[in-house]
């Protein structure tokens, strides 16, 4: 079928299941979108929703770019957020603002920040790197940088990128590919591919619950489920659930859901981590002091990263122990003990190095005859290692298998981290500062935060964003 005639045929079944169910407003109509336009079908999907609206005398803009307040207002509003203006955390978004309602609870949710300087730049266009990332945190699809965003997009269906092989992520993205993006997000039926593939299951315990086909009331009902019916869910939607049952997907609304976990991200994200205990090793102490050199000792520099961390969790939900709090000597297999007897799920022991060497490594322990978690090991020491690196701008030594007691003893996933050298002026000067002990620890706490990310799907971006 050509296109235009395929996009008229749409319409017209779109009119046809409309028409019986009676209260959905006549269809949307745009004179410069008209039927061919090619995000024809996802600017008429949105305009159902009253998710994208057009000027009052009937035209939509498709090629004008979009700004950051038109953004925030159109995710808002497939989330449906309460867009009711008012006053916000930014200096130069007044309650008089259009999408002040939105702005604000795009920032309470953690799908968009604002500047430093304490603006939110209402009127600066969108980039399409940038609405790779907004959209990543509006649907949790688990990119947290503009590039693993970008990745998500294309993983996912979402995205294409652009006719020269790039993305574009400096470009502005335009209204039309705005909408394009958006309707491929929240109905998976517009993306260019994609695979249902439950996360999980729930039960109808409404007698009767309609399913739509989109994330509102404002969507037309395209079927009804009955009491007591299981649906599989393929993602969620703000309060909305794209769901399959016996052959139908749509959207329903989750309160009619019985058998979830919390819909809400960051519910579910605190579920989790609530369950998951972090064992933090400071090495030597005492009369031990490790590696001795420029004036400093390894136990203390060991402490005091160590304490970073500990403070970096706090609050987070995780649990988090210190084998060592103080300079006090702990033995090897106390330092296990510990960790055993607090149920710890990973263990980050925390060291210096010495020899004449630079730069940072990461052992793990890979005969699986007394910890068996070797995989889950090496990834934790990838996940840390990389970070490290990146923090310290370190020469990468790598991560490497190492017999040693407090890894071969334990029975979690268990890593050794040797932040520098001791013995080396340049990596001593770091070891030895307070800020880029700060920065250290701030690498450990991010590191693991992409091992639990990685390991259990969900979006880690409120945790990132405490040290970002
Ligand atoms: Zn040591």
């Amino acid at each position: 079928m050509r296109k235009g005639v395929f996009v008229a045929f749409c319409l017209l079944l779109a009119a046809v299941l409309i028409g019986p169910v009676g209260h959905t407003s006549a269809a949307p109509y745009f004179r410069d979108v008209g039927t061919t336009h090619r995000a024809a079908k996802e600017i008429y999907y949105l305009a159902q929703g009253k998710m994208v609206q057009g000027s009052s005398s009937g035209y939509f803009y498709p090629s004008k770019n979009v700004t950051r307040a038109e953004a925030a207002a159109i995710i808002g509003r497939t989330l449906n957020f309460d867009g009711t203006q008012r006053a916000t955390k930014f200096k130069d978004v007044g309650k008089g603002n259009f999408a002040s309602g939105y702005i604000q609870e795009a920032v309470e949710k953690n799908i968009i920040s604002g500047y430093n300087d304490g603006t939110f730049r209402p009127n600066q266009f969108v980039t399409r790197g940038e609405m790779a990332l907004l959209i990543n945190r509006a649907y949790s699809l688990g990119g947290n940088t503009i590039s693993t965003a970008i990745q998500q997009l294309m993983a996912k269906g979402i995205a294409q990128g652009l006719a020269d092989g790039t993305f574009g992520q400096d470009q502005p993205i335009i209204r039309a590919d705005f909408a394009v993006f958006i309707a491929r997000a929240i109905n998976p039926k517009f993306r260019v591919h994609y695979q249902f593939t439950a996360v999980q299951q729930a039960t109808v315990n409404a007698s009767t619950l309609n399913v739509r086909q989109g994330p509102s009331t404002n969507f037309s009902t395209v079927a009804v489920l009955k009491k007591g019916e299981k649906v599989e869910i393929l993602h969620i939607v703000g309060n909305w659930a794209y769901v399959r049952a016996s052959g139908i997907e749509g959207f329903v609304h989750t309160a009619y859901l019985s058998g979830m976990s919390p819909s809400n991200p960051t519910d579910r994200l605190l579920q989790y981590v609530k369950t998951q205990t972090i064992i933090i090793d400071p090495g030597h102490g005492d009369y031990d002091p490790g590696a001795v050199a420029n004036g400093l000792k390894e136990k203390d520099i060991n402490l005091s990263v160590a304490l970073k961390v500990k403070s970096l969790f706090e609050d987070t939900g995780f649990r988090i122990a210190l084998t060592r709090e103080k300079d006090v000597f702990v033995p090897l297999s106390g330092r296990v003990d510990f960790a055993k007897k607090m149920n710890g799920d990973i263990f980050v022991s925390i060291h210096t190095n010495s020899g004449g060497g630079t730069g940072t490594e990461t052992y793990y322990y890979s005969a699986a005859a007394t910890n068996p978690y070797v995989e889950k090991s090496k990834k934790l020491a990838q996940c840390i290692q990389k970070r490290l690196v990146e923090a310290w701008n370190a020469a990468d030594r790598g991560v490497k298998k190492g017999d040693l007691h407090v890894l071969r003893e334990n029975n979690m996933p268990a890593v050794l981290v040797e932040l520098g050298f001791i013995d080396r002026k340049e990596d001593a000067k770091k070891l030895g500062s307070s800020y880029w002990q700060g920065e250290a620890a701030k690498a450990i706490y991010l590191g693991i935060l992409d091992y639990y990310a990685s390991e259990s799907g969900l979006n880690f971006q409120p945790l990132y964003d405490r040290v970002q």
